[in-house]
């Protein structure tokens, strides 16, 4: 008989609408010849709100995006639509907070059933900007300058802010990128040049998590690697980002025709290895398991390659750069989603 994999999607999180997109596209993978005769496809839509959706509204999300809300309720994560009871294997692609970063993982490992990626640890370590570059440093990666502060130093103490801002020009500089240590896509993320820049982007920050990283800011070229695998995971070939904008932000990454992607990027062969052999490293860093799209910064005059982040649920669309890189390695699409399953029931009977 087939697998049931529960497909987890929406999320209550910026990157939203950007998982449906994922989930569509992982739902044709296994609807592909070569899977469906391995895995029934169980949908299951999180509202913005947190509450579940399976059945008919979680299929219609998945073809159309067009959602009936039931707005109501108080999310009561303990009353799950009937189907999750039946589910064999879950395949979460929710990405960013309540979805990337452990909390999940963390429910799912309750259900005792295999889940496709990182667990636990690893999730919450890939996601958390702050612990996830404390983890790299242990492994002796290079990385840019940061400061990692609290929302509490921003708002609550008018005597610590100005001293904080000191200490940040002093040791960063300008330009530096002001980030929640707990998004993506750029949510939230600002380049400033300026005190007041500095200090409205602290504040905007601090608006959407209680814990901010500050980097001084690099000028490079910006290249990805795939990591696959658990114990013995695989790096892809690397792929390239360009685009015209000041830099990688929200609008940039979703807007069509704004950024290319370029893959293989065109690299000196050493500098190729050495971008896969830290993705490796830094997989192993957090703990993860299954997949992560590793992003790093190319300095081109010096050769320095520095890592800038992993994403343990990287964007999963047809066109998105995780399994473009895959592709480009080898690895199909449908073959790649396959894979993840396998790796996610390996994991699962390993850890018993
Ligand atoms: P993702 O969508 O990949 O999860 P994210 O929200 O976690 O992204 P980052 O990858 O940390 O954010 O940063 C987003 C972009 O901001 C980078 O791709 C790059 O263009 C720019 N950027 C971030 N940090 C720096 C830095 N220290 N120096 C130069 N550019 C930076
Ligand atoms: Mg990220
Ligand atoms: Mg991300
Ligand atoms: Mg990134």
């Amino acid at each position: 008989s087939k697998l049931r994999v529960g497909l987890l999607f929406g999320g209550r999180s910026g990157e939203h609408e950007v998982s449906i997109i994922s989930a569509r596209a992982i739902a044709n993978a296994l609807s592909a010849e070569a899977n469906s005769q391995k895995y029934e496809i169980v949908p299951f839509y999180i509202q913005k709100n947190g509450v579940w959706q399976g059945g008919e509204t979680a299929q219609q999300v998945l073809k159309s995006s067009e959602a009936t809300e039931n707005p109501a309720i108080t999310p009561n994560l303990w009353q799950f639509p009937a189907e999750t009871a039946e589910i064999d294997l879950w395949f979460p692609i929710l990405h960013g907070p309540n979805g990337e970063d452990g909390t999940i993982q963390g429910l799912l490992t309750l259900m005792q059933v295999p889940f496709v990626g990182s667990g636990v640890l690893g999730s919450a370590a890939g996601m958390d900007k702050i612990a996830m570059k404390t983890a790299f440093a242990q492994a002796g990666l290079s990385q840019v300058k940061y400061k990692a502060i609290t929302r509490a130093q921003i708002w609550s103490n008018p005597c610590i802010f100005p001293k904080l801002c000191d200490e940040i020009e002093a040791t960063l500089g300008y330009p530096c990128f002001v980030k929640p240590a707990n998004l993506g896509s750029s949510v939230g993320i600002a380049k400033v040049r300026s005190r007041q820049e500095l200090e409205a982007a602290l504040d905007n920050a601090a608006t959407y998590d209680r814990r901010i990283i500050v980097e001084a800011g690099v000028v490079a070229r910006e290249v990805e690697c795939a990591v696959l695998g658990n114990d013995n995971p695989k790096a892809s070939v690397i792929g390239e980002i360009t685009f015209d904008s000041d830099f990688y932000d929200y609008e940039t990454k979703y807007t069509e025709g704004k950024a290319d992607l370029l893959i293989p990027a065109p690299l000196p062969e050493t500098v190729v290895q050495q971008i896969q052999e830290m993705a490796l490293q830094a997989f192993a860093a957090v703990d993860g398991a299954g997949l992560a799209r590793v992003d790093f910064f190319y300095v081109e005059a010096t050769g320095e390659i520095l890592i800038n982040e992993i994403n343990t649920l990287p964007g999963f669309t047809s066109t998105s750069m995780y399994p473009q890189l895959w592709a480009n390695t080898g690895i199909s699409f449908t073959e790649l989603v396959d894979q993840l399953i396998q790796l996610a029931i390996e994991r699962h009977t390993n850890s018993k």
